[in-house]
């Protein structure tokens, strides 16, 4: 059985099966995204175009998912 534990986020004492809540996972996970297109506009703006076209890509292939 997994054992449950506190989030990871600093201050959140919500407990989950991984590394932060529910709630911190998602903002944790858009610091995450904002932070790679922040670096891939410095960085290289092809590779944030071919991130993009990625992203949508798996939209397109997953219609489903994307009209819910
Ligand atoms: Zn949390």
């Amino acid at each position: 059985m997994p054992m449950l534990h506190g989030c990871a986020f600093p201050g959140c004492s919500t407990f989950t099966l991984s590394t932060y809540c529910v709630e911190h996972e998602l903002l944790v996970r858009a610091l995450k995204e904002s932070e790679r297109a922040h670096v891939a506009a410095h960085d290289d703006v092809a590779a944030a175009d071919a991130a993009l076209t990625a992203d949508t890509a798996l939209i397109a292939a997953t219609p489903e998912s994307a009209t819910t």
